[in-house]
């Protein structure tokens, strides 16, 4: 299951830098398989192993409620043969009928792959990595094999390891959107002291740096603060006309909440010649869309612009 593989290269032509003598180019994750999104299928390749290796058949995992890795949790759980729990935060979820919980497109879409939700407050989720929450989850559902939040441990890490291959030695920079650090990690390890890895969250605070240390020990990379946007899901009016400028010109889809944010920043520094004249920039485009739809349904009710 899950085999070895590697996604295509597109080269990115983008009017906002047609005049800067940089080379932009962006490797398709988003295109890796129909509902395991991108990097998430890269973080739960070894750990759905190491789930049929322990023998379990049940996985349960942690996420918001228009989390990519529980849209990507569900339908790999149901493509690979395992149960799935998803532990959604929010309990004043569990009050909706079950009509309403559709209205949301992720929990819809992860109910159809056969994933069973669990809600909670948002101050017990904040627990969830305690000992006894588990123990009590446990409890409530017998063994299962735990996901943690954001699919990030030192399997999922091993996993984003192949993102790159061989062949992407031959750029000089490579970039990627950051939540947790797992997926920019893997590609630091993966990558070649000369290249320098760039990596760009999706939410504010400068913790990152801790989280990507435990994974790697190379020096050849950098965290940029400057294009969170505020925080994680919060977006703009800026950002969201960007994500439709560039998919206007250049047919590539970005999410809002990851890729977008990652690719405007790099779009504004090479606006800003931050990169030398002749750089080689390879963008990882970590999939995330399956977030538009849910996007969107806020954006209307916030009367503003829609993701095209
Ligand atoms: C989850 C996600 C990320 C962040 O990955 P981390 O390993 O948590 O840093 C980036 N892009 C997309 C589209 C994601 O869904």
């Amino acid at each position: 299951m899950l085999k070895k593989c590697s996604s295509r290269v597109d080269e990115v032509f983008f009017s906002e830098i047609k005049d800067k003598k940089v080379a932009v180019f962006i490797k398709r994750e988003d295109a890796l398989h129909p509902f395991i999104s991108g990097n998430k299928f890269r973080k739960l390749k070894y750990n759905l192993r190491q789930a049929q290796k322990e023998h379990h058949d049940v996985l349960l995992t942690f996420g918001g409620a228009y989390s990519n890795h529980i849209a990507a949790t569900a339908a790999a759980g149901k493509e690979f043969g395992f149960q799935t729990i998803g532990v959604i935060r929010g309990d004043e979820l569990a009050r909706k009928s079950v009509e309403e919980l559709h209205k949301n497109p992720t929990l819809k879409f992860a109910a159809s792959q056969g994933m069973k939700f669990h809600f909670v407050s948002r101050s017990a989720y904040r627990l969830k990595t305690e000992a006894s929450f588990i123990q009590d989850l446990r409890t409530e559902f017998g063994s299962f094999y735990l996901v943690p939040e954001g699919g990030t441990n030192a399997l999922a890490v091993k996993g984003c390891e192949e993102i790159l291959t061989e062949d992407d030695s031959k750029y000089d920079v490579i970039c990627a959107a950051m939540g947790t650090g797992g997926t920019l990690s893997g590609i630091i390890n993966a990558s070649k002291s000369h290249q320098k890895v760039l990596g760009f969250p999706s939410l504010k605070g400068d913790f990152l740096n801790n989280e990507v240390q435990q994974f790697v020990t190379k020096e050849n990379w950098e965290i940029n603060l400057d294009y969170s946007f505020g925080g994680y899901g919060k977006v703009t009016e800026t950002l969201i006309h960007f994500i439709n400028q560039f998919k206007k010109e250049t047919g590539i889809p970005l999410d809002p909440i990851y890729t977008g944010k990652m690719l405007f920043g790099v779009m504004d520094l090479i606006k800003n010649d931050y990169f030398a004249e002749g750089t080689d920039i390879l963008l990882i485009h970590t999939g995330g869309l399956q977030g538009i739809e849910g996007m969107n349904q806020l954006l209307i009710k916030k009367k503003l612009p829609i993701i095209q």
